[in-house]
């Protein structure tokens, strides 16, 4: 790999993390993006197509350009041209000045969501031999724990044998693989079921296709292409809260293809009962059907999931860190991934061995409130210590006068709340034991209820704490 390529890959990690946004997004307008040029003063970028430009040079060039300068250490100017322009500069010149400004931003995100839905539906209708972006989501690379087990089970259900459960309705917090599990669906339909017309959908697409539809009288086009479909496939459905007219057309189209036996998926961040405002007909319709949950992963799902994704990458961590990342990273698949990635970039190009401290540092970039618990438990007891003016070793001693008492029984208090250690692992760092840790949640506890201004003092602690 030249120096060029192995620059440009840190980049798109370091990018990737900045946008947090899905894989899909983030492919759609990186895949072919590259370092095409390095000198002292600046760095040219290229990319396909005018319209990756306009949107990476318009709405991206924050994140390139940040994350050149952590990559290389100071920063750059940047260009972003096409292929065709870099090996014609003259052109490209005479071309910028005629087109700037770009974009308003509405049109640029429907020209983003358009380029989306246009790769998706490629990949769709192309041959099941050829690669597409879709094939980085199978059932295979799913891996199942028992948070996601019924929702895996139910979607394979219907891709095997569509109208099993109609409609089939997914969902869960955001990172958990609902959208890695229609993508699945549709990669396993092309194959049982050639030639069935699927539609995939984002629900903000969804949206904004029905309002160009209506302002250009073209709404029959839009009826005809959902109600023609087999299987219709909407992503992230809780936009459609407080949107009328959408939901009334929605219903409409829903309506047509459940009569007709056709096969509904729709994902959502949260129950239908939680959508709101949402019209009844619409919830008992999405209730009506089969209601599958994603919970955030097990412990043991964390691991299985780095295991996979770092054998994947060729990337070799020991038992131990992959507990520790686990342990530090509860929530959220993408930002599992997402620090895979990044130590990846650091991995293959300077071929460091992956550490705790590398982790923490990513870790501490990705997600900023995400602290050690060894760290979190320094910041609790500083912070207890400056507000009660009472020093560290006092609060873990033997001292037992009321204000020494009140501070170690808030401390207490606070790792309980902010950390996830057991109450005897709370005891061993007060040299106490674990009924001591209990008589002291239960003296704050009842301080909160009675003593004026426990509470809000309490409570100003964990914002400070937190960082908030
Ligand atoms: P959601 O749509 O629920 O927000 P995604 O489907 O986009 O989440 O998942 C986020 C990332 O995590 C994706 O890259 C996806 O491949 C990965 N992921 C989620 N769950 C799993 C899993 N069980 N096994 C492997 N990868 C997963
Ligand atoms: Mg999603």
């Amino acid at each position: 790999m030249d120096e060029l390529s192995s620059i440009s890959d840190i980049l798109l990690s370091l990018i990737q993390e900045k946008m947090s946004t899905s894989p899909s997004i983030f492919n759609l307008w990186f895949n072919e993006f590259k370092l095409s040029s390095l000198t002292d003063d600046k760095a040219i970028f290229t990319t396909p197509s005018a319209i990756k430009r306009n949107i990476l040079s318009t709405k991206y060039q924050k994140f390139i350009a940040e994350s050149l300068e952590e990559a290389i250490g100071f920063p750059l100017e940047i260009s972003i041209v096409t292929e065709e322009e870099f090996k014609n500069p003259g052109a490209a010149e005479a071309k910028a000045a005629a087109q700037a400004p770009y974009f308003e931003i509405s049109d640029q995100k429907r020209d983003e969501d358009e380029e989306e839905e246009k790769i998706i539906a490629e990949s769709i209708s192309s041959p099941t031999n050829k690669r597409t972006l879709l094939d980085d989501y199978t059932f295979d690379n799913f891996v199942e724990g028992s948070s996601n087990k019924f929702a895996k089970a139910a979607c394979y259900a219907v891709a095997q044998e569509p109208n099993t459960y109609n409609p089939l309705f997914i969902y869960g917090n955001s990172g958990l693989g609902k959208t890695h599990l229609l993508y699945a669906v549709i990669n396993h339909m092309k194959k049982t079921h050639p030639g069935i017309n699927i539609v995939y959908k984002k629900c903000e697409s969804f949206l904004d296709e029905l309002i160009k539809a209506i302002r250009n009288g073209s709404t029959a086009t839009f009826k005809e292409k959902y109600r023609s479909c087999d299987v219709l496939l909407i992503d992230d459905i809780q936009f459609l809260a407080g949107k009328e007219q959408t939901q009334e057309e929605f219903f409409h189209t829903f309506s047509a293809l459940y009569e007709s036996d056709k096969q509904i998926i729709l994902t959502s961040d949260r129950p239908p009962k939680e959508i709101k405002p949402l019209e009844d007909r619409l919830r008992t319709r999405f209730e009506g059907g089969l209601l599958a949950d994603v919970q955030p992963p097990s412990f043991e799902l964390r691991i299985a999931i780095i295991k996979q994704k770092a054998d994947a990458m060729g990337l070799t961590v020991s038992n131990d860190l992959v507990e520790y990342m686990a342990e530090r990273l509860q929530n959220n698949i993408r930002q599992i991934e997402g620090v895979l990635k990044r130590i990846y970039a650091v991995y293959s190009l300077t071929s460091a061995e992956v550490t705790k401290e590398k982790i923490d540092e990513v870790i501490s970039i990705i997600d900023p409130g995400n602290i050690p618990t060894d760290a979190l438990i320094e910041k609790i007891l500083a912070s207890v210590s400056k507000a009660y003016g009472v020093p560290t070793d006092q609060m873990k001693s033997k001292k037992r006068t009321d204000t020494v008492a009140n501070a170690r029984h808030v401390a207490i208090y606070l790792i309980k709340q902010l950390t996830e250690l057991t109450l005897k692992e709370i005891g061993a760092i007060f040299g106490r034991d674990y009924s001591t840790v209990i008589s002291s949640l239960d003296k704050v506890d009842k301080n909160i209820k009675t003593v004026n201004n426990y509470e809000a003092e309490v409570n100003r602690l964990i914002k400070e704490i937190k960082g908030l």
